[in-house]
């Protein structure tokens, strides 16, 4: 037996509510793979919204998608996930957020703990009942071990009586590996 990392499992986790979902939201497209794996076990009539504060990003994203020949449509959005509510109204069944800086970019551009926790608490409210919201945080930085700690201490406070909230890591591993946040609105509630 094989036990998965943070982004595997975070795709794991997805994997059955993405089958069935109509909405689906990849908060942090940096270079697509996360928005790959989405659009790829998407049903046809669902609608994907893709954010990234980098044109480089969405570009990226919007070239590895094209090369798979992916035919989910999808909407890519120039703006911080902190504005989700901007541009979606509708209930949101899947939403993934990948923290830290665009792989192969600039790393000085990287998601921060002010947005992150705005961009998750307007996802939790738009949630759809049985929807889920993973977040993978790196904390092997100063920057990023900061950010994982808010955003666990954001989902630590969620009411239990509507969210069910986990946290996955390898710990064994040197160096601070990634961290798995999964949150799950319950069937029932609005
Ligand atoms: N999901 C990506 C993939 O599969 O390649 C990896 C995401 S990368 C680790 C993090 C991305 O978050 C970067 O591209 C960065 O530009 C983006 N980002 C930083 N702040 C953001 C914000 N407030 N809203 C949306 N995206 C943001």
């Amino acid at each position: 037996m094989k036990l998965s990392g943070s982004l595997a499992m975070s795709h794991q986790l997805l994997l059955p509510v993405i089958h069935k979902a109509r909405v689906i939201v990849d908060a942090t497209a940096g270079n697509g793979k996360d928005t790959l794996f989405l659009a790829s076990h998407a049903p046809l009539r669902s609608k994907m919204w893709v954010f990234d504060v980098q044109l480089k990003a969405l570009n990226n994203t919007r070239s590895l998608l094209d090369s798979h020949g992916i035919k989910t449509p999808i909407t890519y959005i120039l703006d911080s996930h902190s504005h989700v509510d901007w541009y979606i109204s509708q209930p949101i069944d899947v939403v993934t957020f990948n923290l830290g800086y665009l792989p192969g970019g600039d790393h000085g551009i990287c998601t921060q703990s002010s947005s992150t926790l705005t961009g998750l608490e307007k996802c939790c409210h738009l949630l759809a009942p049985g929807g889920v919201i993973t977040i993978v945080a790196y904390p092997g930085l100063p920057v990023g071990r900061e950010e994982a700690l808010s955003v666990e201490s954001f989902l630590q406070s969620r009411d239990q009586r509507y969210y069910t909230v986990a946290r996955w890591q390898m710990i064994n591993q040197k160096n601070y590996p990634p961290v798995l946040y999964a949150l799950t609105k319950k069937e029932g509630c609005s």
